[in-house]
């Protein structure tokens, strides 16, 4: 069931997740026209959605603000346009990570950070200096595709640093989140993107998708003008029972990113390897990170273990079990 609409303003609005998105050429030409934001708006008014707003750096009309304003929604900004929207989710790049001085004014509020690999050895220290300005912070790790066995051991070394970070703040009265880090401790089931079950994004060329990131990687893709009863081309390939490994997993705080299963194995219902194994990273870094909270106290103790598990990538597990895979045939 649509949950929410995510609505890409410019073809230069931030990106929140694991695509890039494209320059424009330049306000108004790069813009979603007034009458397609409109719809957009109305749309989501008529299915009760709740609307995300990707934002460019730069300023929009009074006529685009005044729209936005008539609904339910959220802003997600760069960086850059934090003053102009204080309320708003920041995104912020480690390509261009903020001097000290410009993280002070931050008012805890809820941040994404888009992580390049060049600088996965950095990431400690950088979320050791945003993780003190954030209620929560979600980590999105970029060029998950050049991802081999050096940065898995990398990722791990960084996690652990950011796990004692993050128990050093433990005793605060509201200590931050990190996606990667503390959601898995209160999941109890997957907890994925779902682009195109629980959202779909409207594009600036005021035309339906997936997921932003098919907007930007093929235009051509769309799902068509904004309606109800969208068509979804083999739509069952979404969803979790449908996907044979996600199915036996529990690394439930994974996005299990559709866009990133195309892109790297053309299935969308089957992820990567570098994909599993990053989870993966995760998952552990976290029952570590749980088994730390619990000895030190407090009210981490009511949680539930994460149990251990022998593998680090569930497609091991499907491999070897074969009833899976022909359960999965009758499908
Ligand atoms: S499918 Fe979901 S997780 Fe993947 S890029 Fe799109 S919004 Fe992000």
């Amino acid at each position: 069931m649509l949950k929410y609409l995510l609505v890409v303003l410019s073809e230069s609005s931030t990106s929140f997740c694991h695509y890039e998105s494209k320059p424009g050429k330049g306000l108004p030409k790069d813009l979603i026209p007034l009458k397609s934001l409109e719809n957009a708006v109305t749309f989501a008014l008529k299915n009760n959605l709740k609307v995300n707003v990707l934002y460019p750096a730069r300023k929009l009309g009074q006529a685009y603000e005044d729209l936005i304003e008539g609904v339910d929604h959220v802003k997600i900004v760069p960086f850059a346009a934090r003053e102009r929207y204080p309320e708003a989710i920041l995104v912020i790049e480690s390509s261009d990570f903020p001097a000290a001085g410009e993280l002070r004014n931050l008012r805890g509020g809820n941040i994404i950070f888009r992580l390049r690999r060049p600088a996965l050895p950095k990431l400690s220290a950088c979320l050791g200096r945003l993780l003190p300005h954030a209620k929560r912070i979600n980590l999105v790790l970029t060029d998950v595709e050049k991802y081999g066995p050096g940065e898995f051991a990398e990722y791990r070394r960084q996690l652990e640093t950011v796990s004692a970070r993050l128990q050093a703040m433990s005793a605060r009265k509201t200590p931050p989140e990190l996606n990667v880090l503390t959601d898995r401790l209160v999941l109890g089931k997957m907890n994925n993107c779902d682009a195109g079950l629980s959202h779909l994004t409207v594009a600036p060329n005021g035309r339906l998708y997936l997921c932003p990131a098919f907007y930007y990687d093929s235009p051509d893709e769309t799902l068509g003008e904004i309606r109800n009863d969208v068509p979804i081309g083999n739509r069952q390939l979404l969803e979790l029972k449908y996907a044979p490994i996600c199915r036996i997993c529990d690394a439930y705080h994974c996005k299990r990113c559709v866009f990133l299963n195309r892109a790297l194995t053309l299935e969308l219902n089957t992820p990567s390897y570098q994909q599993c194994r990053l989870s993966h990273i995760e998952r552990e870094a976290s029952r570590l990170h749980l088994q730390k909270l619990k000895a030190a106290g407090g009210s981490s103790a009511v949680l539930a273990d994460i149990p251990e598990i022998a593998y680090d990538d569930p497609f091991d597990v499907v491999a070897a079990n074969k009833q899976s895979i022909a359960e999965f045939k009758k499908l």
